[in-house]
């Protein structure tokens, strides 16, 4: 019989970009997925699509399954010769009962492998601007369970070494004892003035840091309402923060934004999002699909070097379109003499990235305003202009280059199809009134994304809304939505730039 293997993966603190490569690769390679509570939903993605995800959360005191059921259904998984990642937050031999699941697995002589992770203890505290260690006054790092500090008597931990601890001590699942945390580490001598703080949701866009003194914290947390997950840092590294919180400075910490954008093109204003500090939620209402018909985008690209001009207007009309050429078993050579025009500084760079260099790409993306910049840069009257384009994209381009005299090939290059899939952690979100901005980037998108959402949901979610220009914010009108910023330029950097000022 031929057993699979299991991989227990550490997934990092929270912040999906701290997962490390060795992590990311196994991912790839899982056919079953057993995850917890506290995981961005984004390190799921990395996973085939066709893995099988199982849900086990744990949380403080609400166990979804049991451990003994965890490692049971590991076993399962992995005598039926699959290959199963169990994905534990931090590290997985940290806190993490990891190291039960792997005695399980020896046991039942399954091969298994552990995959380090950057533990909470550590990453929150980074990202609190509180180095683990420090030459002056830190010399040690301890890493403690807070669970058992209020059965004083049962507690395994010696508080006498822990307040004479030449370090920084760490406490975790300690946000419900911190207060006998704090009072058995006075108690058994450490000074009542010793710098302590808890990082609630490190490295995430919820993170919050209290922070105070062994006599002050538990009331300042009290008064935070300061809630699990929490680690709590105590020592004199913790006073450094007031320098080096760098984290907690990013001007949309704390922010949720929704991004309405189809799935393979999120990730710039998903990135550029999070940079920032804030939390994005990927809420693809659309996908791209090839035409219906490829035959006119096919016999398009079979006559590339016949136009005088191709106006390309989008990425998606870009790749469709050198897609098509590469079909014909040429590349842009083929477009030897044909002048190209491109919409958007986005257009500009994926058509450079097929080796052309855009010769005019107009200032504003209007319909009129696009063709006005043409006529300036050549004669239209009898051009051939090709327009790879959207089945839905507005017809006022070729309208008004045709009024110029230009003989216009209108091919679809690619479809735009509503996708309700994704949606629904937005919709969930929006119900319960957390989120703070929806982004629009197209016409499309409000259309589709109004249609799974609806705009009254929307309208009574308090989100403000960004819209990326005119006519987005045209379409966003006429549903009875009235757009809070309109980014100019009218792009993704100037839509990200048109949120950053709302907030400043
Ligand atoms: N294996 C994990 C720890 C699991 S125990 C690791 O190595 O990080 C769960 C505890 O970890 C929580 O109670 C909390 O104390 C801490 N924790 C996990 N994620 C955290 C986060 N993002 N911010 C602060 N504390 C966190």
């Amino acid at each position: 019989m031929i057993h699979g293997r299991v991989y227990l993966v550490g997934a990092g603190p929270g912040d999906p970009g701290l997962l490390t490569l060795r992590g990311r690769d196994i991912l790839a390679q899982a056919e079953v997925v057993v995850y917890d509570a506290l995981l961005s939903p984004r390190l799921l993605d990395h996973a085939p699509a066709g893995a099988e995800r199982i849900y086990v959360g744990k949380r403080a005191d609400r166990h979804t399954l049991p451990q003994d059921e965890i490692n049971a259904l590991l076993v399962e998984r992995a005598r039926a010769g699959k290959t199963v990642v169990r994905l534990k937050g931090g590290d997985p031999f940290v806190f993490g009962r990891g190291g039960e699941e792997a005695l399980a697995l020896a046991d039942a002589g399954i091969d298994f492998e552990v995959v380090p992770g950057v533990t909470a203890g550590v990453a929150a505290l980074a990202y609190a601007g509180i180095p683990a260690t420090h030459r002056e006054g830190a010399s040690a790092i301890g890493m403690v369970t807070g669970h058992e500090a209020a059965e004083k008597d049962a507690s395994s931990l010696d508080w006498g070494a822990l307040a004479r601890w030449p370090g920084t001590l760490v406490f975790y699942m300690g946000v419900k004892n911190l207060p006998a945390i704090c009072q058995s580490l006075i108690d058994a001598g450490a000074p009542p003035d010793t710098p302590a703080a808890a990082v609630h949701w490190g490295t995430t866009s919820r993170q919050h840091t209290v922070a105070g003194t062994l006599t002050t914290l538990p009331d300042l947390a009290a008064e935070a309402d300061l809630a699990p997950p929490a680690v709590i840092a105590v020592g004199q590294v913790v006073a450094l923060r007031d320098r080096l919180a760098w984290f907690e400075r990013r001007p949309l910490l704390g922010r949720r934004i929704v991004v309405t954008r189809a799935r393979a093109q999120a990730s710039a204003l998903a990135e550029r999002i999070e940079a920032l500090g804030a939390e994005a939620v990927e809420a693809p209402a659309i996908r791209i699909e090839p035409p219906d018909n490829p035959a006119p985008l096919a016999a398009a690209a079979h006559d590339a070097g016949t136009f005088d001009w191709i106006v390309f207007t989008s990425v998606n009309g870009v790749e469709a379109f050198f897609g098509a050429l590469a079909d014909t078993g040429r590349d842009a050579r083929a477009l030897a003499g044909v002048r190209v025009a491109t919409i958007g500084p986005a257009t500009t760079a994926r058509l450079a990235a097929f080796g052309l260099r855009t010769d005019l790409e107009p200032p504003t993306f209007t319909g009129a305003a696009v063709a006005q910049a043409l006529a300036q840069a050549a004669d239209l009257a009898g051009a051939a202009i090709l327009l790879p384009r959207a089945d839905i994209a507005p017809p006022d381009l070729a309208r008004a280059l045709a009024e110029r005299g230009a003989r216009v090939t209108e091919v679809t290059a690619y479809r735009t199809v509503p996708d309700a899939s994704g949606a629904q952690a937005a919709v969930d979100h929006l119900a319960r009134r957390e989120v703070d901005w929806v982004t629009f980037t197209s016409s499309s998108t409000v259309r589709y994304f109004l249609d799974t959402v609806g705009a009254d949901a929307l309208k009574s979610s308090g989100a403000r809304i960004a819209s990326i220009g005119p006519t987005t914010s045209g379409t966003l009108r006429e549903a009875g939505l009235e757009p809070t910023v309109e980014a100019d330029p009218h792009t993704i950097p100037g839509l990200v730039d048109a949120i950053l000022a709302y907030e400043a």
